[in-house]
């Protein structure tokens, strides 16, 4: 019998895919639950979750698929990190934004976002959750209840801009929820899209779980980001990673110092880590100067772990040739 063939990559439709590892899926269940959120019912009876790369994009995925519903989020809401209303990324998108100009946000909660646009920009947004769409509807914001794909296909072209923050890691089919970003962009007009990097910290981070599945479903590299706007023939202006934020520095700086150890040893990080051998060196790291030692030894050699949890891109649309 012939092995089943891998799954076709969401965001470039390619079936060069190739698994990376895996995570039991009772194993991630505890995790979340260590958190206070179920999760067990998500996962369909499966035992393992694959997590695959794309070697002809760079995306990562998680397969099979298992996305988070209405009561999955709702568990999110009892965290005040969740929906925070100020965030790096909001500051950084509204510095390309103008007035007078129309700018589409995809998923954008109760519209947070819009208090840091300038004045005179005309905000339509785009979100799923009812109680969201009311709350931002009763602050009076034009905000629908619509997918991207189907808001593009009314309004092609309509947008000088397309903003959409934290919601590509979650998307089931990146591939057409980017075609209708950009088909709702005019010619010349901003795509600006904010996700975790996978070119940061979390790319090593054990036992991370709102970094998987149901959570997050996708990881970007840089290199996929780029990739992901080449195809649909867009200029990448800038990447830009954010600075590790002041409430991540303790878990990055603990995140670097495990992984002295997965290179000195080990066979490198794991999605999840539920060794003795984690736990002890867990206890060894509670000793701050050494754990800042290993750290900056770390960081020195992948300058790259340096990277905060968030990435933008900005890139702009070429006209039609
Ligand atoms: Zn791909």
């Amino acid at each position: 019998m012939s092995k089943p063939s891998p799954p076709v990559c969401p965001e470039c439709r390619t079936p060069d895919t190739a698994p990376v590892d895996a995570v039991s899926t009772a194993e991630l269940a505890q995790l979340y639950r260590r958190h206070g959120v179920e999760v067990g019912s998500y996962f369909d009876g499966l035992d393992h979750l694959a997590r695959y790369r794309c070697a002809h994009c760079d995306l990562q995925f998680f397969a099979p698929a298992c996305a988070g519903d209405d009561a999955f989020y709702e568990q999110l809401q009892q965290f005040d990190w969740y929906y925070q209303d100020e965030k790096p990324e909001y500051h950084h998108a509204a510095s390309y934004l103008q007035a007078g100009q129309r700018v589409l946000e995809v998923g954008c909660g109760k519209g947070a976002f819009h208090a840091f646009l300038p004045a005179g920009v005309a905000y339509v947004g785009l979100e799923f959750n009812d109680e969201a769409v009311r709350k931002a509807n009763a602050a009076g914001l034009d905000v629908r209840k619509d997918t991207v794909e189907r808001h593009a296909a009314a309004h092609p072209g309509r947008y000088d801009a397309v903003c959409t923050f934290q919601v590509l890691e979650h998307v089931p089919r990146p591939d057409t929820f980017l075609d209708g970003c950009v088909a709702a962009l005019a010619d010349g007009g901003l795509l600006i899209v904010a996700v975790p990097a996978e070119d940061s910290f979390l790319a090593v981070a054990a036992n991370a779980p709102f970094n998987m599945p149901p959570h997050h479903a996708l990881r970007w590299t840089d290199r996929a980001l780029r990739h992901m706007a080449r195809r649909r023939r867009l200029d990448v202006v800038e990447l830009w990673h954010e600075p590790v934020a002041p409430f991540h520095r303790d878990w990055q700086e603990h995140t670097l110092a495990h992984q002295y150890f997965a290179l000195h040893g080990s066979g490198g990080a794991r999605l999840i880590d539920a060794r003795l051998r984690y736990r002890a060196i867990g206890r060894l790291l509670r000793h701050a100067p050494l754990r800042a030692w290993l750290a900056r030894r770390v960081a020195a050699a992948r300058p790259v772990l340096r990277h905060g949890h968030t990435v933008v891109l900005v890139a702009r649309k070429r006209p039609a040739a």
